[in-house]
């Protein structure tokens, strides 16, 4: 399989490249040629971890053994889906060790490019930048790897203290910056330096963001799961099918959905649930995705002014990356797949508060902003929630919502003592370099 660039200016590439590089040549991410239709294995009873190997399979032609043990260490955790009523599920994806639902992309990520480099001897340089989550997850999914050492940028003050703690206390391998800006400066600056010819020259450099292909691929396998739990537990009719809604920020989540739709999986469409970062209800609205300054909200997460993998979702509807006709044809068939919805700050306290007294189950924020978006749809279908993060991870936010104390995972609270070691460095491009370079 052959994966080319949203922005059509590189040659493509297999697997192998678009994984070890992160972003295209031209500064586009890379999709896929063809998504292969793998319907047939959705109608019999086979396990998501086995129908995930056969659907990556045909994206990387890994051999198969190898996948599996990829997969097999990778997923080691549980994807229980929760019903709260008839009608609202929750699909809960913060079990693995840093308890966001990025622990799938980020882990499998670190052992295929592992098994990669390890075959031609090697060494890796990622950048990742990271609104929270992802910095933890890529730091833990690649902590004590010989061959591959992780610099992670975030933005300074803007991530709990748990969240920066789960960044940066590793050491070793995984170098923690500490970015003087938002989210949007640290993404650029990883976005410069993996563009950077003078740099590439000097080292072999790499994203993890969700802008690489090889953390959106494993993230299909918990919608084939939680379909399946879905199905086999709730709604036996196969004419009832679910939707999906999706707490999104940068849409790499969203992205994998509707690879998983594309591959066959029978989802009726899927609710976008945004914080007021709301640039994609206003271009399914209006056809255009205006410069926007990042808000600061309780989903710190989702706080993504411009999400880099819409360029991903408009090619896979072949819109063009540029402002279009509110009634062009295309964008009213992404309408109809997909609807998306903004969450205000109240209404994600009100939900946390309100879904605790009526079925003491505890949400987080970005859970959160996913069960209102749900609750303010129109659509009558079950709405499967995606849950990105455990609530112990915002424990000041979930606890003044609830009224109640949470308690800490043995996991957090283990890093909370620890020391942090980051290195805080400005918003100048020529800062990061030198970092880079220096070591
Ligand atoms: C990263 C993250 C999101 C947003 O996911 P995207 O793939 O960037 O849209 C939502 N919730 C949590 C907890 C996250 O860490």
């Amino acid at each position: 399989m052959k994966f080319y660039s949203t922005n059509k200016q590189s040659k493509s590439a297999d697997f192998k490249t678009a994984l070890l590089r992160g972003l295209a040549d031209d500064g586009g991410l890379y999709m896929p040629n063809k998504i292969f239709n793998f319907q047939f294995l959705f109608f019999n009873d086979l396990k998501s971890k086995y129908i995930t190997v056969r659907v990556i399979q045909r994206f990387t032609s890994l051999p198969k053994t190898n996948l599996e043990k990829i997969i097999n260490e990778a997923f080691n955790f549980p994807v229980p889906l929760v019903r709260l009523n008839k009608n609202l599920y929750i699909l809960e994806l913060f079990n693995g060790p840093t308890l966001s639902f990025k622990d799938f992309g980020a882990r499998f990520m670190a052992r295929v490019m592992n098994y990669y480099l390890k075959k031609s001897r090697q060494h890796l340089n990622i950048i990742v930048a990271t609104s929270g989550d992802t910095g933890s997850a890529v730091a833990a999914g690649f902590y004590g790897l010989s061959n591959i050492k992780v610099y992670v940028l975030y933005p300074s003050k803007r991530i709990s203290e748990l969240q920066e703690k789960q960044i940066a206390t590793f050491g070793k391998n995984i170098v923690a910056l500490e970015v003087k800006g938002d989210f949007d400066d640290c993404q650029r600056l990883a976005k410069q330096a993996l563009n950077d010819e003078s740099l590439r020259a000097k080292m072999h450099l790499s994203s993890a963001n969700s802008i690489n292909i090889g953390r959106l691929l494993p993230q299909m396998f918990y919608y084939f799961s939680g379909y399946r739990q879905f199905r086999t537990r709730y709604a036996k009719s196969p004419k009832l099918n679910p939707i999906f809604v999706v707490p999104s920020g940068n849409f790499g989540n969203l992205t994998a959905g509707f690879f998983a739709q594309k591959s066959g999986l029978s989802i009726k469409k899927f609710i976008a649930a945004v914080n007021t970062n709301s640039g994609v209800p206003e271009y399914l609205k209006t056809g255009r995705l205006s410069k926007r300054k990042t808000k600061m909200t309780y989903s710190n997460a989702m706080d993504v002014g411009i999400p880099s993998n819409w360029a991903r979702i408009l090619d896979l509807y072949g819109i063009p990356m540029r402002n279009i006709n509110v009634n062009d044809e295309k964008l009213e068939k992404l309408n109809q797949d997909l609807e998306a919805i903004t969450v205000s700050e109240s209404e994600t306290i009100k939900t946390i508060r309100e879904i605790y007294k009526k079925y003491g189950y505890i949400l987080d924020p970005h859970t959160a902003v996913g069960v209102a978006a749900a609750l303010k749809s129109k659509s009558k279908e079950p709405k499967i929630v995606l849950a990105t993060a455990h609530p112990a991870k915002f424990k000041e936010i979930v606890e003044k919502a609830i009224g109640a104390k949470i308690a800490l995972p043995k996991t957090l609270a283990k890093i909370a003592k620890k020391p942090k070691k980051s290195i805080l460095i400005g918003k100048d491009y020529s800062e990061l370099k030198k970092i880079l370079i220096g070591r």
